[in-house]
């Protein structure tokens, strides 16, 4: 197959741009544990957008490729008008955030300034949101809370919610990825009934949403994922509670407590709903408050792709 001369000049632009945003970013990795290389992330919003395109718009590609340059390397703008003409220099100023603001006033104006954007500004924007929120399912950072991460889900809907007009591929795309992290599919064990009774014989529960259910293995599944292997010997050795809504018990199995996602086995035991508590914010307790050591309680495990929510 060949291409025609416009469509080799629009291959040819689009892969400079591609080269010079791999090269400012250089050694800049995302903030996931995987400390993937920054322009993946680039490659993945223009791949993106993209696939959104319905007419072609070489442009906006390249300023998706482009559109952390400014806010996150100092490149200057005059710099992308020079290179790659004003349309794109546009394009990218309008998903630029004001780095001269502090970082809640700047999360802040993307939601109030959203709906004033673009249609392709819009395109890049629920991009980059989806991009993110992949990164933050699939390679979080190791220092931020389950809170946080579910605050900057929250926040990236209302962003992209307050976008008057994106491509329904995209903004469903968002949707996606957004509703696995309330209730997506996760490996884990079933605690037996019996195992449960004596966990809740054991430790009474001190919050009205009782859980006392599961252990988690990892979250969330990705796809074709099988069940965690069956435990040779599952027990509860700790107990945690700061008096913050959610309790826990700490799960030994096969002789560790860390998960292998750095987290710690556990089975909530109750979390208090009118504080916000959801199972998960037990990760939250035991990372940032560890446990207290308790005598052992041998339980039984079934291994399960569990959903979040059930
Ligand atoms: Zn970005």
């Amino acid at each position: 197959m060949g291409f025609n001369q416009t469509e080799l000049n629009s291959i040819r632009a689009v892969l400079d741009a591609a080269v010079f945003a791999a090269q400012r970013h250089g050694a800049q990795k995302r903030k996931g544990a995987a400390g993937e290389p920054y322009v993946n992330h680039l490659l993945e919003v223009a791949g993106l957008v993209a696939s959104a395109l319905t007419e072609p718009d070489t442009n906006l590609v390249i300023a998706a490729l482009l559109h952390d340059t400014v806010e996150d390397v100092g490149v200057a703008p005059q710099e992308i008008v020079d290179r790659f003409g004003e349309d794109v220099a546009s394009l990218v100023a309008e998903v630029t955030d004001d780095k001269s603001l502090p970082k809640e006033e700047r999360k802040r104006l993307q939601v109030v300034n959203a709906p004033h954007k673009s249609r392709r500004a819009q395109m890049i924007k629920v991009a980059d949101k989806i991009s993110n929120l992949r990164a933050l399912l699939y390679s979080p950072p190791e220092n931020w809370t389950y809170e946080r991460r579910k605050q900057y889900f929250n926040w990236a809907k209302a962003v992209v919610d307050a976008l008057p007009s994106p491509p329904p591929p995209l903004k469903a795309e968002f949707g996606r990825t957004w509703q696995i992290f309330q209730d997506g599919d996760y490996l884990g064990y079933l605690l037996s009934a019996e195992s449960q009774q004596e966990l809740l014989k054991r430790f009474p529960p001190k919050y009205s949403g009782v859980k006392a259910d599961h252990v988690t293995f990892k979250f969330p599944a990705a796809r074709g994922d099988a069940p965690p292997p069956a435990p040779g010997s599952a027990r509860v050795i700790g107990y945690a509670d700061a008096g913050e809504g959610v309790e826990a018990a700490v799960v030994e199995i096969d002789g560790t407590t860390r998960r292998p996602d750095g987290q710690t086995y556990h089975i909530t035991i109750s979390v208090d709903p009118a504080r916000g508590k959801e199972s998960a914010h037990a990760n939250d307790l035991l990372r940032e408050r560890g446990f207290q050591p308790v005598s052992a309680l041998e339980i039984a495990l079934e291994p399960k792709i569990l959903r979040k929510g059930d």
